[in-house]
């Protein structure tokens, strides 16, 4: 049995399970994560990896359809579901590749939100699966959505403002190519819920109002293109943890598409609910985040609409989400190795107390000795303010740095045992204190490459040691990253902490898994002090084993570095002249230096040292 299980139950899925000690794959062959990242280490790559499941995928994009078909079978509701993916959650080359691998089967399709998702889009999915196009758009940008249609996709632009429509209206008066369906996105007055409700409310960026919905419908119908409005769109946010808000945006959107088609809107058929199913990240129960299953989603989906085209007469409409951290937030995991401890937690044993001692030192050891359940609080504060004195008299000069640092051994070993007596009492003081004894875990990874949510909206991913499972972890954990920013760093309150390991980093190797950084992470996160994007690879589990595919190494020093516009070669040609001018080594140690620069120019730019 695990001793401590990191909330696996909570925000797993049932993905991943605890063997022998170690997080396994809960999937055919159940190879441990550590197995497969030796594997890729064997060949000498460092620095951290993110680990792909396709397997992960394709669950999600099963569960998605098949749960909505069941609503559908189970309230007999007349029109179909279908999705897309929305590109900006994750374009990297091996998820697209998973994702219409995968979605063939369910014609599942994909969404963009710009010029070059939109072409993205018009070469990887496969024909006959639907794209739609959201976000602000050019008449260029209108121009590659006929181009599409020519080509024989099943596209749909969604106007999100009447200018668009325009540009509709002018490019297809301006060629022959084949029209693209035409959505509409709504300004809803309901909006939702959580961190990023910016989507919804009749404040939000994107769509059309009622009254510009009635002039939408005049210019289509003026300009003959009314037959090719075919579907209606809302998206009121990520991650929304609460289902409420969307039960009130589809009775709006509902409403909406049913006076559409009263009006004489007769090709209108297609309602989307764009993105926003929510993913478990808590390691707390105390912490968890969404309150709904997806069965209850689709329920709701599905029977609220119906209800509404029933009472008004009109016909079900095709269902449409474009729900993106839900199919790829769980198929990867970022592992990075532990390069240190920075120990807070000075040991008893580096005590050295001389003969003679200052007089508050020697209160210091006779505070330490005597302190009990009763007296812990009065003597952890009259330990902090000899503290604070012994450090005034260090810096005038009258005691050395060995009394100094006995007195900051001797401080933190009373805060300790405070801390460990007045356990049920916590105080915010105490809660302070816990904090500043926590141990530092120096992880090879940046936080702004492969967590910028955390960084930027404080969203947590559930953190975990791939190994060691059966030995409990007792050190409360905080997380620095290997950038040169303050900010580069993961706290834990004590209120929901974070237990790691102590461990010998010369002995051996510790290992840390950040689980469910599969959607928006990658491309959101940057090259802050030149790091790059991680080495990645994809891992086809099978009943008999598992492969390594598509090794795609973290870029090295002297790419990255001319991704912002330096000259490769000019900088190396510099390099090596500097080197060859330099004086007082012989021509071999020169060589064997150049030898040396080189090799670390064409390796990545995170660290090597120990791990
Ligand atoms: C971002 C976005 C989505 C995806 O939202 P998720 O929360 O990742 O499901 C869907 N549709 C639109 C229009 C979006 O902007």
């Amino acid at each position: 049995m695990p001793i401590n299980n990191y909330g696996i139950n909570i925000w797993g899925d049932a993905n991943y399970i605890i063997e022998d000690s170690e997080v396994t794959l809960n999937h055919l062959s159940k190879p441990s994560l550590l197995s497969i990242v030796n594997e890729i280490r064997q060949s000498g790559l460092r620095g951290p990896i993110i680990l792909r499941f396709p397997h992960l995928i394709q669950k999600q994009i099963e569960t998605l359809y098949t749960t909505f078909r069941r609503s559908i079978q189970e309230v007999n509701y007349k029109g179909e579901f279908k999705a897309v993916f929305p590109l900006k959650v994750n374009q990297f080359p091996q998820v697209v590749e998973a994702i219409t691998t995968h979605g063939k089967a369910f014609n599942y399709g994909l969404e963009a939100g710009s010029k070059a998702e939109l072409i993205l889009a018009m070469s990887q999915t496969s024909s006959g699966a639907p794209i739609t196009v959201n976000g602000f758009k050019d008449t260029e940008m209108i121009s590659l959505g006929f181009m599409a249609a020519q080509m024989g996709h099943n596209i749909t632009l969604t106007i999100e403002g009447l200018a668009e429509l325009e540009s509709i209206v002018e490019v297809s008066k301006a060629c022959n190519l084949k029209i693209p369906s035409i959505g509409i996105r709504l300004r809803l007055h309901s909006s939702g819920s959580g961190v990023w409700a910016k989507s919804g409310g009749s404040d939000a960026k994107f769509g059309l109002s009622a009254t510009e919905l009635l002039e939408a419908i005049n210019l289509l119908r003026e300009n003959d293109l009314l037959d090719y409005f075919h579907m209606v769109h809302f998206h009121i946010g990520s991650q929304m943890e609460d289902i409420t808000p969307l039960k009130r945006a589809l009775r709006e959107a509902g409403n909406i598409y049913a006076e559409l088609k009263k009006m004489g809107a007769e090709k209108l058929h297609a309602i989307n609910i764009g993105g926003g199913l929510a993913i478990e990240y808590a390691q707390h129960s105390a912490d968890r985040l969404r309150t709904y299953t997806i069965e209850e989603f689709s329920n709701d989906v599905v029977f609220l609409l119906g209800d509404i085209m029933n009472k008004k007469g009109v016909e079900h409409p095709d269902i449409f989400t474009e729900s993106g951290r839900f199919i790829v937030a769980s198929h990867a995991v970022l592992i990075t190795p532990v390069l240190e401890l920075f120990s807070q937690d000075h040991q008893e044993k580096s005590l050295r107390i001389k003969e003679s001692n200052p007089p508050l030192i020697e209160e210091l050891l006779e505070l330490n000795k005597l302190v009990n359940a009763k007296n812990s609080i009065e003597y952890l504060h009259d330990a902090l303010d000899h503290m604070e004195s012994l450090f005034t008299l260090f810096d005038l000069g009258y005691i050395d740095l060995q009394d100094r640092s006995n007195a900051e051994i001797l401080v933190h070993v009373i805060i300790k045992k405070a801390l460990r007596l007045s356990k049920g009492y916590p105080t915010t003081e105490l809660e302070k204190l816990q904090i500043r004894l926590q141990e530092h875990y120096l992880i090879n990874a940046s936080i702004f490459q492969s967590l910028p949510d955390y960084w930027g909206l404080g969203q947590r991913f559930p953190i975990m040691p791939l190994h060691k499972l059966d030995e409990p972890a007792l050190r409360s954990a905080n997380l620095w990253d290997i950038t040169c920013d303050s900010d580069g760093e993961i706290g834990f309150s004590s209120s929901s902490p974070l237990y790691l390991h102590d461990v010998d980093l010369d002995e051996e190797e510790y290992f840390l898994g950040f689980f469910n950084v599969g959607a928006y992470q990658e491309t959101l996160g940057m090259n802050h002090n030149l790091f790059s994007h991680p080495t990645e690879c994809s891992v086809i589990i099978g009943k008999e084993g598992y492969s390594i595919e598509n090794i795609d190494e973290a870029s090295s020093l002297l790419k990255v570095i001319a991704s912002l516009g330096y000259d490769e070669t000019q900088i190396l040609i510099q390099l090596k002249n500097s080197l060859a001018r330099s004086t007082f080594i012989t021509e071999e140690e020169k060589s064997d230096t150049l030898q040396k620069l080189e090799l670390y120019l064409y390796q990545n730019s995170y660290l090597r040292t120990t791990n």
